[in-house]
């Protein structure tokens, strides 16, 4: 086991290995998979399995400063898309304890702690007073 690991070290050397593309990449496949179980379509198998064979080509690649060049690529294009997500998922995991609304005057986004009931708020960077109805949280 140990010379199998030796000997993909030894095969890895010189290779440019997994980036942030790969996962971007690995993520996309696996969507494509996952979507093709029940969408059965031969376009959608083709293009994974390309998918799949321009994540391993850019692994095992010997042309470092081309992949890191294309990742560079990718992350910036990619940016907006990452912030979005990094927020739902902040967001997500705050929904037991926050009521997020965005002020119906300037369209800011606030974080309330969930209370159950109507409360009325002010709104910390326009001042404008609304009302907020919370169905569920915490009982006052
Ligand atoms: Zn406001």
């Amino acid at each position: 086991m140990n010379s199998f690991r030796n000997k993909l070290l030894q095969f890895m050397q010189g290779r440019y290995g997994p980036d942030q593309t790969f996962y971007v990449l690995t993520g996309i496949y696996l969507v494509l998979v996952f979507v093709n179980v029940f969408a059965q379509s031969w376009i959608l198998h083709i293009l994974s399995l390309l998918i799949f064979a321009l994540t391993m080509y850019r692994v095992l690649s010997k042309n470092i400063i081309k992949r890191q060049i294309e990742n560079e690529w990718v992350m910036s294009r990619t940016a907006g898309l990452r912030k979005r997500f990094m927020k739902a998922k902040k967001r997500y995991e705050q929904n037991d304890d926050y009521y997020f609304k965005k002020c119906p005057e300037c369209k800011r986004q606030l974080r309330l702690p969930r209370i159950k009931g109507k409360h009325t708020t002010t709104c910390p960077a326009c001042g404008h007073k609304f009302s907020v109805k919370i169905s569920w949280g915490r009982e006052k």
